[in-house]
């Protein structure tokens, strides 16, 4: 019956409410837990300090006899702070944060313990990372990977209820060299585009030219639910969303939940989130309701694209963590609820330097406007050339509900540009620029190219890649997601396209072009080569998804099954190789262990449809028919008339859930594929769609069956009590 639910209402109504903090002072809270360059200062003597931050700027190894000095002190301030044990954390191929930790403790001869920390174990650690997913690179018999410190992103303390630890952020690599994280290529791919921008900057015409890096402002979006309600989901416990579920009577259709008051349990809780963001030197900046009930997004402000990610990573574990201490479950599924809003995670990106600023911000002079729209174009063919990686590395099993499904992006990659940025752009398409469009600000004479304005202004949600007047949106990334893949993708694509645009810019020089004209030349041809792909209409519409495959052949990967093999595509092995981001086989490696985590969770998934619609719902079903059979029974001795209408109905329901539940089970036993792009269609084509089925059975009955009998919480519980 429906106890769990009855119990776990009553749980929520007399809860007594987490008293708020009192609020702290910013200056009070901020980076306190971090081991930052100032505190790095106060600790270390002079010249090591002088030492490690070069070594920080310059990202270089760092000397043995510095580390050593390093690692005393970051151990006498992480003692300080109350922490016992030390972890290298890592970022395995599976989208979580994966630490070891070891007590700084250390058995003198005598029986005595001291605590101690060197710089060895500081730089390098060695964890056994054999069962974490690497795609074949390393057999298990010589399973040993190594972590080394990242001195890029500073070392922190991670407080929980059992103690805390200092966390050093590494990269985790095998023995031969490969990667087996998501860091170690991001590091890559910055470095490439680094490398390729600091070329065409000093093309076009800049002396000083400091180190180039990208950027990354993440919006995370996530539900928040009850735990007494999510534990008593087996498919919320095991698969983070909902398999079955009918919408309640009222869902989003008000709009009145979108940025409306935020429920007060969850202001608490949000501030005790930001507390701690606080204290990691996370810069958490806004905060608000989504769109579906029970939704809300975080963004922290902007910050260079490694350290970023981490913060990512942490923010998602200080999320799910915070959420526990307030009886909340958080859920970062693309789908945990059908008929209801997606989460998804926007990742803005840039690129930029001290020297030239945001290269991706239009400037005051017609000269950072032509640096502008040169790397805009270098953008612009990057997405054209590269539109299917784009998509292959958003591609998981939970976000293929998200993507095309009318309220996300659609699964085909374009860029908008915003009216006065694609007016531009078509002019030079044209060949000759006569000016700006936007309040008519134009300069023309020596130089061709016009003065933009700072905001555009327009914006446009349906497009998976958007530029929002300094930066690109990347819309299409799963709010499960690690952040690294989509901000590898970008910057590998950028710096093969500076690549390009500096070898046509150098030999357009060299033959006595002047810088302007080579620079119109050079744009001129992205267009002509690369401009279907920028489209500022609406995404979503059905002559779109026909435009943009049959005029313009660009791709449309409805799913992961279809995306992921592109991974395995000649001219992306090419990319990969050619920008030293992954070799062949770290690529390969990253095919597979993708393409094994999307056969998984398809096949926990229904898994678990099989077993809920067996042991819940099933008898669920039965109890109710037998209680409307008795009645009709005990009423037709009475000499009374009965409709039987609904226990036809619900009869028949439950026999063609039950038929179907069989037919999934049967299909779910063929294990006989060549290869892991078959079993992904299999499960694409066949399983998936056998699963909606029997949904659509339960989902009915559920909307039969006496309420006090149906065992799972319903959506209008879940969604509107908290
Ligand atoms: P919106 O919801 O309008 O898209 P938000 O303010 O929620 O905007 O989020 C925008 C994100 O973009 C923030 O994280 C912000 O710091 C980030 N951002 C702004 N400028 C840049 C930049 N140059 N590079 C990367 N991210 C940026
Ligand atoms: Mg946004």
């Amino acid at each position: 019956g429906n106890e769990s639910r009855v119990q776990a209402v009553y749980q929520i109504t007399n809860r007594e409410p987490l008293p708020p903090k009192a609020p702290k002072k910013l200056e009070d809270l901020w980076a306190t837990d971090v081991f930052t360059l100032s505190k790095m200062q106060e600790y270390l003597p002079k010249s090591i300090f002088k030492s490690l931050k070069n070594t920080i700027q310059s990202g270089e190894q760092l000397d043995s006899s510095v580390a050593d000095v390093v690692a005393v002190a970051m151990k006498d301030w992480a003692i300080s702070k109350g922490a016992l044990y030390y972890a290298h954390v890592f970022y395995p191929l599976t989208n979580a944060t994966a630490e070891k930790h070891d007590g700084f403790i250390s058995v003198q001869s005598d029986g005595s313990v001291i605590s101690e920390f060197s710089g060895k174990v500081l730089v390098q650690g060695e964890p056994d990372g054999s069962s974490f997913p690497n795609g074949g690179i390393r057999s298990t018999f010589e399973a040993r990977g190594y972590t080394a410190w990242d001195v890029t992103s500073p070392a922190f303390i991670m407080e929980t209820d059992n103690g805390s630890t200092l966390c050093i952020p590494t990269v985790f690599v095998s023995w031969t060299g490969e990667a087996l994280d998501k860091k170690t290529p991001l590091l890559r791919s910055n470095a490439a585009m680094n490398k390729a921008a600091t070329k065409v900057l000093k093309l076009l015409g800049n002396t000083n030219v400091a180190p180039v890096n990208s950027s990354c402002g993440a919006e995370q979006e996530y539900f928040l639910i009850d735990a007494n309600f999510a534990n008593s989901r087996p498919d919320l416990l095991l698969a983070g969303r909902t398999l079955f579920g009918k919408p309640s009577a009222k869902g989003q259709q008000f709009d009145d939940h979108y940025f409306g008051a935020i429920p007060e349990r969850v202001q608490v809780y949000m501030q005790d989130v930001e507390e701690r963001l606080y204290r990691l030197g996370i810069p958490a900046k806004t905060r608000h309701n989504e769109v579906a009930p029970g939704q809300f997004e975080i963004a922290p402000f902007f910050e260079a694209a490694n350290v970023a990610t981490d913060h990512q990573q942490l923010l998602m574990t200080v999320l799910r963590n915070t959420a526990k201490k307030h009886g909340l479950v958080c859920l970062f599924h693309e789908k945990p609820f059908a008929g209801i809003n997606g989460s998804g995670k926007h990742v803005n990106w840039s690129v930029g330097n001290p020297t030239q600023g945001n290269l991706l911000d239009p400037g005051d002079t017609p000269h950072s406007n032509a640096q502008f729209l040169v790397f805009c174009g270098a953008v612009i063919r990057g997405v054209h050339k590269y539109g299917t990686l784009l998509r292959a590395v958003v591609a998981t099993a939970s976000n293929d509900h998200r993507l095309g499904a009318n309220e996300a992006p659609p699964a085909i990659i374009s860029v908008y540009l915003g009216s006065q940025l694609e007016d531009v752009f078509e002019q030079i398409r044209q060949g000759e620029v006569k000016g700006s469009k936007c309040k008519g600000v134009m300069n023309i004479g020596v130089d061709t190219l016009p003065v933009l304005a700072k905001d555009p202004g327009d914006r446009n949600r349906t497009s998976p890649f958007a530029f929002t007047g300094n930066r690109f949106e990347f819309r299409a990334v799963g709010s499960g997601q690690s952040v690294a893949g989509p901000l590898v993708a970008m910057n590998t694509i950028l710096a093969d396209s500076l690549n390009w645009m500096a070898d046509k810019l150098e030999s357009e020089l060299a033959a006595g072009t002047e810088l302007n004209s080579a620079i119109h030349k050079i744009l001129k041809e992205v267009m002509d080569e690369h401009g279907a792909v920028v489209f500022n209409g609406n995404g979503y519409s059905k002559e779109w998804h026909q435009m943009a495959v049959e005029e313009r052949g660009l791709a449309n990967l409805r799913t992961a099954a279809d995306a992921l093999p592109v991974l395995q595509q000649e001219h992306i092995e090419e990319l990969f190789n050619k920008m030293g981001v992954l070799s062949p086989v770290e690529l390969a490696s990253r095919f597979e262990t993708y393409s094994e985590q999307y056969i998984k969770s398809i096949e926990v998934e229904a898994k678990l449809v099989i077993s809920m619609a067996k042991t819940s719902i099933y008898p669920a079903a039965t109890r109710y028919l037998s209680e409307l059979s008795n009645t009709i029974l005990g009423l037709k001795e009475l000499g009374l008339d009965f409709d039987t209408e609904s226990i036809e109905k619900v009869a028949s329901l439950t026999k063609s859930m039950m038929d179907l539940v069989s037919k999934l089970s049967l299909a779910l036993s063929q294990h006989d594929f060549d290869s892991p792009e078959e079993h992904m269609q299999y499960l694409a084509k066949t399983i998936r769609p056998l699963m909606d089925s029997v949904r659509e059975y339960v989902d009915a009955l559920e909307g039969e069956i006496a309420d006090d009998l149906w065992p799972l919480p319903t959506y209008q519980e879940m969604l509107f009590i908290k």
